[in-house]
This record gives C-alpha cells, sequence and structure tokens, in this order.
C-alpha cells in the first residue's frame, strides 16, 4: 500500500509505525531504552550506519519514527528529528546547522523563548543574530553580512500574529544563499507549507497544535535530508530527544489535526468577526479578517487563518489584566493551540522581559491580548469574552 498519492487527512491516520507478530491496529507503545541485536554482525553493521535499524532510543524508536514519517509526509520534509520541546528543536537547529561567528537574520515578531535563547545562550557560543521588522522587507538586503547563513521566522507571528509572503522570503533566501528556518508552529502543515515556498527547515513547537489538548511537550527539526543529517547528529550527542510515550500521543493527536485546525480556524473567525465590531477594542488582527494588512498574502499562502487572534482592548496594561481576571471558562495559562480557549495579556507575561521600545518592535503593544481559539462552541467563548469586556471596564 503507498500512502504517496493520498492527501493530508489520509497520510495523518494510515502512516504508522509497522505491525508486529500481534497484529494490533492501534500502534502500541514502545517503552524500551535500546534494541537488541540478531547477532553480533547486524550490531556491527547497525553502529557503522550500514543499516538502518533502531539502536537506542536517545537516536530513534518505532513511536519517534512514526511521528517523523507522519510530519515528514505533511510537510512535505525529506528528514525530521523530533525533539523533547519546540525549544529544543529551535536550539537543535540553530546548533547543529551554524558554527561560532555566524550571524542569524530574524525577524524580531518570534516567541518570547526564542528571543531569550538568541539572546542569552547562542551569544555565548559567538553565534550573533541581527533583527530585522516585518513590514521592512524592502531593506532586510541591507542588514546581510558576509557570515550571514540562516534567516528565522516566524508566520502567522506569536503573539502579533502578522504575515511574511513565504514566496518572496524563499526568494529572498535563495538568493543571499541562506538556509530559511521556519517556525511553523501557529498554522502546522495542515493549514501552510513552508517548504513549498522554499523554507529548507520547518521547525515545530508540538506541544501546541500538534498535540491540540494540551498534555505533552514535544518538537520536531524537519527539511532537507543533508540539513537534518546534521540536527541528527547534534541531537545524538547532546541528547535533547523526545520520550516514546510524547511521541505515541503526538502520532495519535496528528489523526485528528485536520478536523481540529478548521474548528480552531472557524471558531477565531467568527471570534475576530465579533471583536472587530464592539466599542471596547481597538485593533483585532486575524489573517483571514479582510482588514488584516496582510490579507491577501494570508489568503495566498495559508489554507485557513488558524486559530489565534490579537485584538487591544481599550484602556491599556490595567485593563488588560482586568480583562484577563474577568474570564469565567476560557483558561488563563501560558499554553496555546489547545481544545480549550486560553487568553493571555503578552505584556505582562511572555513578553514582561522585553523593556517597552522592544515591546512594540516585537507587536506587542500594552494592551494586547491573545486568545488562543479553542474548539468550544463559538458562542460560548464569544459569550465569555462578551461578558469579560464588560465586567473589566
Ligand atoms: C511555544 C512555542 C515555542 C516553544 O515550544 P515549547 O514546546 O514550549 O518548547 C516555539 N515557537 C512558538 C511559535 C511557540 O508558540
Amino acid at each position: 500500500m503507498s500512502l504517496e498519492d493520498k492527501h493530508d487527512e489520509t497520510k495523518a491516520i494510515r502512516i504508522q509505525a509497522e505491525r508486529s507478530h500481534n497484529r494490533e491496529h492501534s500502534v502500541p507503545l514502545y517503552l524500551t531504552s535500546s534494541f537488541i541485536y540478531e547477532d553480533a554482525e547486524q550490531m556491527r553493521a547497525a553502529f557503522a550506519d550500514e543499516i538502518d535499524i533502531n539502536i537506542y532510543t536517545r537516536f530513534s524508536n518505532p513511536n519517534s519514527d512514526e511521528f517523523v514519517a507522519k510530519m515528514c509526509a505533511l510537510e512535505g520534509a525529506e528528514a525530521g528529528f523530533p525533539t523533547a520541546s519546540g525549544m529544543a528543536a529551535i536550539f537543535a537547529s540553530f546548533a547543529a546547522l551554524l558554527k561560532t561567528g555566524d550571524d542569524i537574520l530574524v525577524c524580531r515578531s518570534i516567541f518570547g523563548a526564542t528571543h531569550t535563547l538568541l539572546n542569552k545562550v547562542m551569544t555565548r557560543f559567538g553565534i550573533t543574530h541581527t533583527y530585522v521588522e516585518l513590514h521592512d522587507t524592502a531593506n532586510w538586503e541591507k542588514y546581510i553580512k558576509p557570515n550571514t547563513k540562516m534567516l528565522f521566522v516566524e508566520t502567522p507571528t506569536n503573539p502579533g500574529v502578522e504575515i511574511i509572503d513565504l514566496e518572496w522570503l524563499g526568494k529572498f533566501a535563495q538568493q543571499h544563499k541562506l538556509i530559511l528556518n521556519v517556525d511553523n508552529c501557529f498554522a502546522t502543515p495542515m493549514l501552510q507549507k513552508p517548504i513549498e515556498f522554499g523554507a529548507d527547515i520547518v521547525v515545530h513547537s508540538a506541544t501546541k497544535y500538534l498535540d491540540g489538548q494540551g498534555r505533552v511537550l514535544g518538537g520536531i527539526v524537519l527539511g532537507k535530508k543533508e540539513l537534518i543529517k546534521d540536527v541528527y547528529s547534534f541531537c545524538r550527542s547532546t541528547g535533547p530527544s523526545i520520550s516514546p510515550f510524547n511521541a505515541w500521543v503526538l502520532s495519535k493527536s496528528l489523526e485528528t489535526l485536520s478536523l481540529r485546525m478548521e474548528r480552531h480556524s472557524e471558531n477565531a473567525l467568527k471570534l475576530a468577526t465579533f471583536l472587530e465590531g464592539s466599542s471596547e477594542v481597538e485593533k483585532v488582527r486575524y489573517p483571514f479578517l479582510p482588514s488584516h494588512p496582510s490579507y491577501a498574502i494570508a489568503k495566498k499562502q495559508m489554507k485557513m487563518g488558524g486559530g489565534i487572534v490579537a485584538f487591544n482592548i481599550k484602556g491599556g496594561l490595567e485593563r488588560g489584566k482586568r480583562f484577563l481576571d474577568s474570564l469565567d471558562f476560557c483558561s488563563m495559562t501560558a499554553n496555546l493551540g489547545d481544545a480549550k480557549t486560553i487568553v493571555s495579556h503578552p505584556a505582562s507575561t511572555t513578553h514582561g522581559k522585553l523593556n517597552p521600545a522592544e515591546q512594540l518592535l516585537a507587536g506587542v503593544e500594552p494592551g494586547m491580548i491573545r486568545i488562543s481559539t479553542g474548539l468550544e462552541n463559538a458562542i460560548d467563548i464569544i459569550g465569555d469574552i462578551t461578558q469579560a469586556l464588560e465586567r473589566s471596564k
């Protein structure tokens, strides 16, 4: 049976680890730290990389292999390596593919921990970065130095839900011989496939939509075979590998990814449309709202708008915190991409370590609220947001 010509929904369900002699329908959990050999010759060949079999769970395991196989099929990647978290994936993609003296061109609107990784960790190893503004692509060329090796972006961005033109990015990276590394966490391959536009590497926090139920941490680095070879050997020697249990959960989660992304997107569009009509709200950002500055680009590269909506509440920082305190069932928590609707206030939390000027550059305004729209009934989500807007006045 070949699944190559099948659609994403089918691949996400039907790709699975080879059946054992027990003829299981659903893939079992392989809780084993190592694997045995038929004889000493097979063991030698395995260690010499002459045969491709599991050796040790830090390197590979049937559960993590299955998760990788599904993700490769969905993203259109040649290879991948799964990690214990999204940050481990991002770190591995930097550390494995760059060396001391290299510079990363980074879009300033990125996840808070990625900022910290670049500023506090990578710099200690002599890997520097240059921030570029998303709206200033016309001038990006000016920031390319002889040692610029990688271009790292998120689209849609966290938390401002800004959009970068992937087709343009792919050409720009190729023209300047940069490794294009895209954090595809917000869209997932069900809505957007950066590799189709020329991305060399795609990283994910699987903790978010890929799991989708707030249960496990995980990450993955995907891309061209020759690049992933370096990521593999970096990870094999440094040990950020995913646990078989988390990989097993994530493989199961992928079976419902397409359905979930559709519902997240439908609910988010309803919520964004409602917010745009509210007198308590200043600016709503959602890729599939015609008022989004990059609406046309979003429509071109995304199948649907995704689950994240950002808006500015009138009254700034204090009202933003009051709004969170006024919620009835929507959760106040650090995660996103969960079945449960999650509301956060980036200026006082995830981006709280940046000074106000840096916050504005990262697209974080004091009254900005980020909603990760869940899978509850849209009427109930909008109901909770409505009453919290009232009560926080
Ligand atoms: C959460 C997140 C990460 C980090 O992932 P973890 O699994 O928490 O380590 C990276 N990028 C984006 C866009 C995220 O939202």
